[in-house]
C-alpha cells in the first residue's frame, strides 16, 4: 500500500428531506465513525466531513406539497439530522449542508472549469412540462393507466402492479402528480457530460487499480463498465439549487448528483485553510463511506469528474455497505417502517452506545442483513451487560473487596500459566482489532473486543481470587495467596484499560464512563498503548464500580414492537404490502405502555373534568377530521370543535355522553372558537372510541 500522510474521510451526503433511521447509521455513519476514531487514536493526520444534501426534486416536491418553502424544508430536516449525529457521537469534524454560499460557489466553479475546458456536450431535447404548476417533470411525477394491465396509477417509469417498465409516453390519459394538469412536451436544453470518454481510464484506475475494493463494491463497478457508460446530463430545469453559471442558464441548475459530492470539497473548505492538503496532495488518502445505492456516484461518476476537472486526489477506497432491513422487511419512509434515530435516543436515554454496538454487530458488510428488536434486546443482555459489562463491573467490585481499591502489585515469582496466557491475549488482541479495521471488517473487530472480555470472564472463573481470601475478613489467608489474588486483580485491571482503548472507536460513551472508573485521561485511548499491561500504576486508587450497560426489559421491546406496527397501520400510501397484510391478521397481544414522566396530584387536579351530553354535531368544511359539537355541560352549552370525524358519524353521536375537559383554554380551529376537549381512547388499529358514564347521568357532574 501507498505510504499515506494525512486521509480525508467523507460520509454520504443524507438527504434533508427527511430525518434519518438505523439503515443510515448501520450503512454509513457507524462505520465511518468507528474508521476515523480508530485512526485519531492512531495519532493521524484525518479529517471527517460530512453536510446535509439541500438540493433535488424531491425537496422541492414536498415543499409544493406541504405549502412551504424548500428552505423551510431542508432547514428542518438539517436541524433533525445534525442532532441526531451529535447525540449517536458521530465524530465529523464538520458538519455542514451544500445550500451555504461556499458550497454554492465550489459547485459553480467546478462546473465552470469543466466548461470552460470543453468537456460537456450541450444537448436540446424534448421534456415532459406541468405548465399549471410551471415547472419539468421527473418520469415518477407523471402518473396514468398502465397500458399492460390498467392500473390507473402507474408511474411514468414502472407500473408498481405489473411491474412493467415504462416511459411517460405509454401511459393512457398521463397527468402530473403536481397538479394533475396533462403534461405537455417542451424543448429544453442541458450540459451532458460524456461518461462514455471516460470508460478506458476507468477500467485501467478502478477494475486494474482496485482489485482491492470490496467484491460487493468492485462487482458493481465492473458491470456498470461492462455494460457501457452514456453521456449524463448534469443539469436540471429548476429554481432550487446551484445556478450553472452560464449566461444562458436562465432557470437551470446543476444535477444534484453533480453538486452533493463537491459538497465534501466544499464542507473541507469551511473546516479548514489547508483544505487544499486534503483534496489535490497526492500522498492524502482519500476514504468515501456510502451506502450500496451510491456505489455508481462514487466509484464512476464522481471520479470521472474529479479526473476531467484536474488538480484532486481521487477515492483510494469506497467502502461501501448493503442494506439493513427491519424485522425481515425492507425500510421503508413511505410505510413508515422505520426506526428513526431522533425517537430511539427519546426512548431509550443513555444508550447510545447500545444501538451503536447493535448496528456495527449487524453490520450489513458483504450482504443486507436484518435489525430485529429481539436481537436488540439479546444483544444488549448477553453481550453488552453479561460479558463486556459483567468483566468489568467483577474486576472493580473484586478489587474494592481484596485489594482495597487499589491497583495490586505483580509478582512475577508466582506467574502461572494462566496469566502468562492472558497477557499474550491481550497482546494479540490489537493486531487482531487493527487487521480487521484496516480492511473495513467492522464486525469482525468488534466481535475480538468482545471475545476479549469474554477471555477475561473465562480467566476470572479459573483464578476463583474470592476463593483465595476468607469470607469473613475478606482478606487472603496467606502471604502466598495475597500474591495469587493481586496477580489476577492486577491483570484483570490492565485488561479493563486495554479494554477502553480497543472498544473506543465503537463504543466511545463507554470507553468514556471506563476512564472515569480507571481515573485516567484521555491520552489513554492512544491506539500504542493497547497490549501492553503497564497501563495502570501499582498503587493506585480506583473508583468505586458503576454499570456499564443497564438490562433491556421485556416490556421496553414489545413497546417498540407494536409502535412499528402501529406507526406501519397509519396510512401512508396506498401499496398494501405482503407486511402490511401479516400485520394486520397477528393479534395485538401486548398493551403499547409509552408512560409519559410522573406527576403530582397536584397537576391531576387542575384538569376539570366533566359529563357533557352531545346536543348536535356536524362537519367542519374543508376539515376531514373535524367535526363541530353542541355539548350541554348542564350550567351552560359549549361549542367544541374535535377531530374525530374519521371515526364517528355526525348522527350517531347525538344524544351520547362524553366527558370533557372543561377549563381548557379556548382555541380557534379553522375558524370556529373551541371551547373544551372531549376525552376518546385510541385502540391498537388507531380507531377511537369515547369515553363515557355506564348510565346515563346529569349534565356537568364532575368527573375525578
Ligand atoms: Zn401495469
Amino acid at each position: 500500500m501507498k505510504d499515506f500522510k494525512r486521509y480525508l474521510v467523507t460520509a454520504a451526503l443524507p438527504y434533508a428531506n427527511g430525518p434519518l433511521h438505523i439503515g443510515h447509521m448501520a450503512g454509513v455513519y457507524i462505520p465511518a465513525d468507528i474508521y476515523v476514531r480508530y485512526k485519531r487514536a492512531r495519532k493521524e493526520d484525518i479529517k471527517f466531513v460530512c453536510g446535509s444534501d439541500e438540493h433535488g426534486v424531491p425537496i422541492t416536491i414536498r415543499a409544493m406539497k406541504e405549502g412551504v418553502s424548500p428552505q423551510q424544508i431542508v432547514d428542518k430536516y438539517h436541524g433533525i439530522i445534525k442532532d441526531s449525529f451529535e447525540q449517536m457521537g458521530i465524530s465529523f469534524d464538520i458538519y455542514s449542508r451544500t445550500s451555504n454560499k461556499v458550497h454554492h460557489e465550489t459547485a459553480a466553479a467546478f462546473f465552470k472549469k469543466m466548461y470552460d475546458d470543453g468537456l460537456f456536450e450541450e444537448k436540446e431535447t424534448e421534456q415532459f412540462y406541468d405548465e399549471k404548476a410551471k415547472t419539468f417533470l421527473a418520469d415518477r411525477y407523471i402518473v396514468g393507466t398502465c397500458p399492460v394491465c390498467g392500473n390507473e396509477n402507474a408511474y411514468g417509469d414502472q407500473c408498481e402492479k405489473c411491474g412493467s417498465s415504462l416511459s411517460p409516453e405509454q401511459l393512457i390519459n398521463p397527468r402530473s402528480t403536481l397538479s394533475d394538469a396533462v403534461p405537455v412536451k417542451r424543448k429544453t436544453k442541458h450540459w451532458y457530460f460524456p461518461l462514455n470518454n471516460y470508460e478506458g481510464w476507468l477500467n485501467e484506475w478502478l477494475v486494474e487499480g482496485h482489485v482491492e475494493w470490496k467484491n460487493n463494491v468492485y462487482g458493481q463497478c465492473k458491470s456498470w463498465l461492462d455494460n457501457g457508460l452514456q453521456p449524463r446530463a448534469m443539469t436540471r430545469d429548476s429554481s432550487w439549487g446551484v445556478k450553472v453559471p452560464l449566461p444562458d442558464a436562465e432557470g437551470k441548475v446543476l444535477y444534484v448528483w453533480f453538486d452533493a459530492p463537491i459538497g465534501y470539497i466544499s464542507a473541507t473548505k469551511e473546516l479548514t485553510n489547508d483544505w487544499a492538503d486534503y483534496w489535490c496532495k497526492e500522498d492524502t488518502r482519500l476514504i468515501h463511506f456510502i451506502g450500496k445505492d451510491n456505489i455508481v456516484f462514487h466509484c464512476i461518476i464522481f471520479p470521472s469528474m474529479l479526473k476531467a476537472h484536474g488538480g484532486f486526489v481521487l477515492p483510494d477506497n469506497v467502502p461501501a455497505n448493503e442494506f439493513l432491513n427491519l424485522e425481515g422487511d425492507k425500510v421503508s419512509t413511505s410505510r413508515n417502517w422505520a426506526v428513526w434515530v431522533h425517537e430511539y435516543l427519546k426512548d431509550f436515554p443513555g444508550c447510545e452506545d447500545v444501538l451503536r454496538y447493535v448496528l456495527a454487530a449487524n453490520m450489513p458488510e458483504t450482504k443486507d442483513n436484518d435489525f430485529t428488536w429481539k436481537d436488540f434486546q439479546d444483544r444488549n443482555n448477553s453481550e453488552l451487560v453479561s460479558i463486556f459489562g459483567n468483566f468489568v463491573n467483577r474486576t472493580f467490585v473484586l478489587m474494592h473487596k481484596l485489594c482495597n481499591g487499589k491497583v495490586p502489585k505483580l509478582h512475577e515469582d508466582v506467574l502461572d500459566d494462566i496469566d502468562r496466557n492472558l497477557i499474550k491475549e491481550i497482546e494479540n488482541a490489537k493486531s487482531k482489532v487493527e487487521n480487521s479495521l484496516e480492511e473495513f471488517k467492522f464486525r469482525e473487530a468488534l466481535f475480538e473486543v468482545i471475545d476479549l472480555s469474554r477471555k477475561g470472564n473465562k480467566y476470572l472463573q479459573e483464578k476463583e481470587p474470592w476463593k483465595k481470601a476468607s469470607s469473613d475478613k475478606l482478606q487472603a489467608t496467606s502471604e502466598e495467596n495475597q500474591k495469587l489474588v493481586d496477580n489476577c486483580l492486577h491483570l484483570s485491571l490492565q485488561l479493563t484499560a486495554n479494554l477502553a482503548i480497543l472498544i473506543n472507536p465503537f463504543l466511545p460513551f463507554t470507553a468514556k464512563k471506563m476512564l472515569h472508573l480507571m481515573k485516567v485521561v484521555d491520552k489513554m485511548f492512544d491506539w500504542d498503548n493497547a497490549g501492553k499491561i503497564k497501563l495502570l500504576s501499582v498503587g493506585y486508587s480506583l473508583r468505586a464500580p458503576e454499570l456499564l450497560f443497564r438490562k433491556i426489559e421485556d416490556a421496553e421491546i414489545s413497546v417498540q414492537v407494536e409502535k412499528l406496527k402501529a406507526n406501519s397501520l397509519k396510512p401512508q400510501g396506498t401499496s398494501d404490502t405482503k407486511q402490511d397484510k401479516t400485520i394486520k391478521m397477528e393479534e395485538n397481544k401486548s398493551e403499547i405502555r409509552n408512560l409519559k414522566s410522573e406527576i403530582v396530584y397536584d397537576d391531576f387536579a387542575k384538569l376539570d373534568l366533566r359529563v357533557g351530553t352531545i346536543l348536535a354535531a356536524e362537519k367542519v368544511e374543508k376539515a376531514d377530521k373535524l367535526l363541530k359539537l353542541e355539548v350541554d355541560l348542564g350550567f351552560e352549552k359549549r361549542t367544541i370543535v374535535s377531530g374525530i370525524a374519521l371515526h364517528f358519524k355526525p348522527e350517531e353521536l347525538i344524544n351520547k355522553q362524553v366527558v370533557v375537559v372543561a377549563n381548557l383554554a379556548p382555541r380557534k380551529l379553522k375558524g370556529i372558537e373551541s371551547n373544551g376537549m372531549i376525552l376518546s381512547a385510541e385502540d391498537a388499529n388507531g380507531k377511537l372510541h369515547l369515553i363515557n358514564p355506564e348510565n346515563m347521568i346529569n349534565p356537568g357532574s364532575s368527573v375525578s
